[in-house]
Order: structure tokens, then C-alpha cells, then sequence
């Protein structure tokens, strides 16, 4: 079965587009959090953030922000979030790689618990070194 990301940019399946660019689109998600949330999608199919090349990235990236600046001017937000779920574990629902853009227009709308605890030193260390080789 075709990604259904894929079939929206080919135009199979409806979108309600708020911007186009040479490699990416914009377009509101049809399960909204808040008014306004939209979804920023690479034009070619890719899963990972890392996949992109940097001028997709820079691309993708830029159109978010102007989304975000439109939610505020056009629809009032007082902010915006943006994020990525990343694999199914991380909430990725389509393996297809889209920045949300998610204008908040009042604390509490939306809950994003992380649960954050203080680390052990140690442990920061160890995980940083692992990290720093994976990124050699
Ligand atoms: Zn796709």
C-alpha cells in the first residue's frame, strides 16, 4: 500500500494546502490539536530526519517558521510548537517524514509530559561518549 503522504503530493487524496515550495508542502492536518496545525512534508519520500539532504532540511525548516508566523498574524497564536515523531515508538503514524507546526493559543491546550528526572554525572558521561561515536 502507497504512503498516503505520497498520495496527497501526487494530488490521489485531497489536501487543504497552505504553501508549496520546490521541495516541500505544506498542508493542515485533518486531525488538527489546535486550529491551525499544520503539517510541513518533504515532497520526496523519506522516513528519518537524517535522510534529508540539507536543502530539504533548510527548506522544510524555513517553510515551518513562515506557517508559525502566519498562525500568529492570521489566527491569533500567542505560540507555536513544532516537532517530529520519529519511528512508530515515537508516534510516527505515517513513515513519512512531516514537521508538525502546532499554533497554541492558551497554556494547557495541549499536554506534552516528559517526565524529566535529574541524571547521574556518570551516567551523562557515558551516554554523551556513546553519542560523540556515533557522530564521528
Ligand atoms: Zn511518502
Amino acid at each position: 500500500m502507497e504512503c498516503v503522504f505520497c498520495r496527497i503530493l501526487k494530488g490521489e487524496l485531497p489536501k487543504h494546502e497552505v504553501a508549496g515550495r520546490e521541495r516541500c508542502v505544506a498542508f493542515l492536518d485533518i486531525n488538527p490539536a489546535t486550529r491551525g496545525h499544520t503539517l510541513v512534508v518533504p515532497k520526496r519520500h523519506v522516513e528519518r530526519l537524517s535522510e534529508l539532504s540539507e536543502d530539504e532540511a533548510a527548506e522544510v525548516l524555513r517553510l515551518a517558521g513562515e506557517v508559525a508566523e502566519a498562525c500568529v498574524s492570521r489566527l491569533g497564536a500567542a505560540g507555536v510548537n513544532f516537532w517530529i515523531n520519529q519511528g512508530k515508538v515515537a508516534g510516527q503514524v505515517v513513515p513519512h517524514l512531516h514537521l508538525h507546526v502546532v499554533p497554541r493559543y492558551a497554556e494547557g491546550e495541549i499536554r506534552v509530559e516528559m517526565h524529566q528526572k535529574q541524571a547521574e554525572q556518570g551516567e551523562l558521561e557515558r551516554v554523551a561518549q556513546e553519542l560523540r561515536k556515533g557522530l564521528e
